[in-house]
């Protein structure tokens, strides 16, 4: 049956059955799965104003636009559930523990540290660190992998930490966005000095919102003016209420400079675990957990710190982390010593990934390298089509041609590239909550871990876009390319500024918006009339000031009648004068404009540009 003609085009019509399309789909794509031709799909959305390549991805909405129009029942199948169906296929069911309860074994707590900037956060992880006296012999943590696990005695028995070495939500939340929880428990920083500030409320909530338990760490209290107890009283307020009030939060008294109760902290933190949290798992199965930190190192390759959640990894297993894979070649812990294998919640950096996978990615051991591959390149595919429907983006017909005629830009687009991909997707993710309004845009088109590149220059080149470097810096010819072809990067090791700077950019960019400013009004008292100049107005300034080259209107009777004229000639007495204040008389002519009449009034004003907030 031949459908009716839909746009002009036609297509046959479904019957409302359902059809699944990943996200980031193409209409080729589509067309592949309702058995029709791109082509006349291109042609049926341009009819709804849709401008569309056969294999540009797409975004959810214009395919849910053609499923209505063809009578499709469209599915949009998320990342997330691509990946389960995914390792179905390969039957590995991500996130279970094998076996019985009795095969659970306990797991120690991990732990991030988040409060608001300055109350010591990376201070109190270095005082843990260091404090470490169980693990003595062991040399100390030297080792920054990212995490690391410390040991404690609670009750008599040693019982271990382990510590997310990067402070702070963004990269919490950036973790949790993607699906992966690797926190058990939340430390909130708050300086007693300082009491509860934004960032420490903001923590609050996003350690709420993933119903993950709070300690306190009341830190700074060997400073003088510090203030305990008054932390407690504005923590209460936010619900989070002292054991010693009658509530269920624990809060510990520190100085991470002084290396003050750390002991009290730790322990605080078992003791909370044990009441709130049931941590267990099967360490008796093939590895799993998530990367949480990973670079490209100069002499190792790809170096990917993971956290092991669940089984146990070893040296020599097949392994998939996001779109990398490989054989563990050796693992280091944050002693930078060898281990052969880790349990769950330890965290090790393992060498032999052919990739540097992605802040949060989750890995697994997989039987066999070929397995390993195949998951690999599966997800790497779809990670390029998912990359692609972003930067297609959705414009409109008229969109489209209004920035045509336009011939301006109102979109910004950028480059990324960091030392981590915890630093570069946590940029990404404060990138993208950078909001100043619908007049501009911003649009990440590639992010990377390493060094800024010739290949990164030249796509910044072909489309516009400034590349930022996360404490990383270009190699080879980067720099020369740069400056022949006029792309702008910009070097920032500190997260907030690089924020500051691209938000400031956008503002800069968006057009200036400007409110009238009243300068002064005049009274027309006389006209004098020259041949040489025209007429010239003869008035007493009632209010304000009158300036040269000022923008004026002039107003009879209450109403305007010329606007938008300008001042031009102004005299006190016989002399030119720049400007005449109220009370004083003055000779002014307004350019081009002659009919003017004894009673009229001048208006001068000038257009300020609004600052935006
Ligand atoms: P972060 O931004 O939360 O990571 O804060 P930092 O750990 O960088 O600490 C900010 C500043 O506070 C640094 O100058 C630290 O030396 C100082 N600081 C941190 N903890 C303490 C403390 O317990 N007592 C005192 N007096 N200063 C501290």
């Amino acid at each position: 049956m031949q459908a009716p003609a839909v746009g002009g085009v036609r297509v046959r019509k479904g019957d409302g059955q359902t059809i699944r399309l990943s996200r980031g789909a193409s209409l080729t794509d589509f067309a592949e799965k309702i058995g029709a031709d791109a082509a006349s799909l291109v042609q049926i959305l341009f009819a709804l104003g849709e401008l569309v390549t056969a294999t540009q991805s797409v975004n959810d909405e214009i395919l849910q636009i053609l499923g209505e129009e063809l009578n499709y029942d469209v599915q949009v199948v998320s990342p997330e559930d691509e990946d389960r169906e995914l390792l179905e296929s390969f039957q590995i069911a991500f996130g279970n523990d094998e076996g019985d309860d009795e095969d659970l074994a306990a797991r120690p707590p991990v732990v991030t540290v988040m409060g608001h900037v300055d109350h010591g956060k990376t201070k109190l992880l270095d005082a843990i660190r260091s404090a470490n006296v169980v693990d003595k012999e062991a040399g100390g943590i030297t080792q920054h992998i990212g995490a690391y696990q410390v040991a404690t005695d609670v009750d008599g028995a040693e019982r271990r930490i382990t510590f997310i070495d990067t402070p702070g939500h963004e990269a919490f939340t950036a973790m949790r966005a993607r699906g992966a929880q690797a926190t058990d428990i939340a430390v909130l920083v708050v300086a007693a000095d300082d009491g509860v500030m934004p960032q420490t409320v903001e923590a609050l909530n996003h350690a709420k919102a993933a119903g993950v338990p709070i300690v306190v760490a009341v830190n700074k209290i060997d400073k003088p003016d510090s203030d305990p107890t008054k932390v407690r009283g504005q923590l209460t307020e936010y619900g989070l209420v002292p054991e010693e009030y009658g509530g269920d939060t624990m809060f510990v008294d520190v100085s991470a400079k002084s290396q003050l109760n750390i002991d009290g902290l730790l322990e605080s933190i078992v003791l909370t675990a044990d009441a709130s949290l049931d941590l267990r798992a099967n360490p008796n199965q093939s590895a799993e957990g998530i990367a949480i930190e990973a670079h490209l190192d100069r002499g190792r390759g790809p170096v990917a710190t993971v956290l092991v959640q669940r089984g146990t990894l070893r040296v020599g297993d097949s392994m998939v982390a996001g779109p990398a894979h490989g054989r563990v070649r050796a693992m280091l812990d944050e002693h930078g010593d060898n281990v052969e294998q880790a349990d769950p919640s330890r965290p090790v950096l393992v060498l032999g990934l052919t990739a540097v996978p992605g802040a949060g990615d989750n890995f697994m051991v997989v039987s066999d390298d070929r397995m390993a591959r195949q998951i690999a390149e599966k997800r790497e595919a779809r990670e390029r089509n998912a990359a692609l429907a972003q930067r297609a983006g959705r414009r409109t017909l008229e969109d489209f041609m209004q920035h045509m005629e336009k011939g301006e830009t109102d979109e910004l687009l950028l480059i990324l590239k960091g030392d981590g991909s915890g630093s570069v997707e946590a940029l990404e993710d404060a990138l993208s909550k950078i909001d100043v309004g619908e007049d501009v845009a911003l649009r990440v088109i590639d992010r990377g871990v390493g060094a800024i590149t010739e290949t990164n220059v030249m796509l910044a080149a072909a489309s516009n876009a400034v590349i930022i470097g996360f404490n990383v810096r270009p190699q080879g010819k980067a720099t020369e390319v740069a400056d022949r072809e006029g792309v702008d990067i910009r070097y920032y090791s500190v997260i907030y500024q690089a924020i500051d700077e691209i938000e400031a950019a956008l503002k800069g960019m968006l057009k200036p918006e400007f409110e009238e400013a009243q300068l002064g009004r005049a009274e027309i008292r006389e006209i004098f009339r020259s041949s040489k100049i025209g007429n010239i107005a003869g008035c007493m300034v009632t209010s304000g000031t009158i300036k040269r080259n000022s923008k004026a209107r002039l107003l009879r009777d209450g109403a305007v009648v010329a606007d938008n004229l300008d001042i031009a000639s102004l005299k006190r007495e016989r002399d030119d004068a720049s400007e005449v204040r109220e009370g004083f008389e003055c000779g002014l002519t307004l350019k081009g404009f002659n009919d003017i009449k004894i009673g009229d009034i001048v208006e001068t004003f000038e257009m300020r540009e609004i600052p935006r907030s």
